[in-house]
């Protein structure tokens, strides 16, 4: 057995170099073992190069993220069976494709919360500011996200503490350095800052080698658009909602939970403005176990970044926490919640909403409406209007995002899209006006 050294969780550089090495020199992959630290390994084995589709190697650039221990060997073994001849891309469905897939996806979705969710403490550095903010990633996706995060505010000192390590931004360059295993507040955070950063920036290199980080960019920003500035708060913990998402994670109020995955709690601050419910998980999001991850979530953030609404600083959730669908094949097509599935899971938002207490609860379709109002609604007729919930909790009615996923007419995507943006822009006066109230 020969072991292969990498220099950290994500060598990026160094896996390529010593796959292609090894694979070139036909060293089968059951004779490897990764370790991660230490003296890299020398990848000088074989020379040449051979092809593999663009499509693996972006998977391959993401799933090396992943936290699993055994996805260098697995990467490996794919490339491997690929150099062999096998057609893994648009073959019979294969098992270790299927679970790089899989990480793909966790990865995607774990970047994509660290780049939405994640807020900052401002904190003072000679005589300027620097922007702090602490997340808890469940994959390794520091190192690239900090490259895209940077470039998206390159003229702002940064400082990005994970339990796995930091990164720090200097409007130079980008060093990273050690982390922070837990924060429990924003005054431990800054404690902890005030305390230790002369050393922790001292002690900073650069150099991380890291997947490309355009591989990581799937949610094009409009081109007319500055981005959104750091938001200076930091997330407070809430123990209560946290419970009541482990308790809702074994729910059997209705049958929903029996084919699913697993409940999709719903995300977001604990000070957060509004609650933007939708109508079920998908998917994806079913996959992952977090809400508004998929195609329908990216198109929201998109459009709640065009209307200058912060998605950092809302909740999101659905009016059914299980993912409902019929199975064809391999395949699992949406079905719309019956009305006693929406009233058992009203339980659940209830309990998210008393927790959050709102200003404003969006209700993005048919399903959330029910939820939100207590009474079937034509979303054609009441959208895009203030109004008031049975109970007097300020609400607004518009459409799902993935409505505007499935209107085959480009003209017409686009005007449905631009009305979707024009509601995000009135709720953000709302909020706004709750605020002053
Ligand atoms: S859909 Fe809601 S009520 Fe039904 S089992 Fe899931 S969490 Fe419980």
């Amino acid at each position: 057995m020969q072991t292969i050294v990498l220099r950290n969780e994500t060598d990026w550089d160094g896996w390529r170099r010593v796959t292609r090495g090894l694979i070139l020199a036909g060293v089968a992959p059951q004779t490897l073992a990764w370790t991660i630290g230490g003296e890299a390994t020398d990848a000088t084995a074989g020379s040449g190069s051979f092809q593999v589709p663009r499509e693996l190697v972006s998977l391959a650039a993401l799933a090396i993220q992943a936290r699993e221990a055994d996805r260098f060997g697995l990467l490996y073994g794919l490339f491997w069976r690929l150099h062999q001849g096998e057609k893994l891309l648009g073959g019979d469905p294969d098992r270790d494709l299927a679970t790089v897939r899989r990480m793909a996806l966790a990865v995607r979705a774990d970047a994509h919360r660290m780049r939405t969710h994640m807020r900052y403490l401002a904190v003072q550095e000679g005589g300027a500011a620097r922007f702090v903010g602490w997340f808890e990633p469940a994959h390794f996706v520091l190192a690239a996200n900090a490259q895209l995060i940077v470039r998206r505010f390159p003229d702002l000192a940064l400082s990005i503490v994970t339990p796995d390590g930091a990164a720090h931004w200097d409007r130079r360059e980008l060093r990273f350095g050690s982390g922070l295993r837990q924060v429990a507040d924003d005054g431990a955070l800054r404690a902890w800052w005030e305390a230790e950063h002369e050393t922790l920036l001292r002690a900073a290199v650069p150099g991380v080698s890291v997947p490309e980080a355009e591989a990581l960019d799937e949610i094009p920003r409009p081109p007319d658009r500055a981005p959104l500035g750091p938001v200076v708060l930091h997330p407070k913990s809430d123990p209560a909602l946290r419970d009541s998402a482990n308790e809702a994670a074994g729910c059997q109020r209705c049958p929903l939970y029996e084919p699913a995955t697993q409940t999709v709690f719903g995300e977001g601050p604990a000070d957060a403005v509004a609650l933007f419910v939708g109508e079920q998980p998908g998917d994806q999001e079913d996959t992952i176990g977090r809400p508004f991850v998929g195609p329908a979530g990216q198109i929201m953030d998109r459009a709640m970044e065009e209307a200058g609404l912060d998605r950092r600083m809302v909740y999101v959730t659905n009016a059914v926490k299980h993912f409902k669908f019929s199975q064809r094949g391999k395949r699992r097509i949406h079905q719309t919640p019956e009305v006693p599935e929406i009233q058992a899971c009203k339980f659940w938002l209830d309990v998210e909403r008393v927790h959050l207490r709102p200003r404003l609860v969006v209700l993005m379709g048919g399903s959330a409406a029910r939820a939100g109002l207590g009474r079937s609604v034509t979303i054609s007729r009441e959208r895009g209007r203030p109004m008031r919930a049975p109970d007097g909790q300020a609400v607004f009615v518009t459409v799902h995002p993935s409505y505007l996923l499935r209107i085959p007419d480009a003209a017409a995507k686009a005007r449905e899209y631009e009305a979707f943006v024009r509601d995000l822009g009135a709720i953000k006066a709302l909020i706004a006006a709750e605020d002053r109230v």
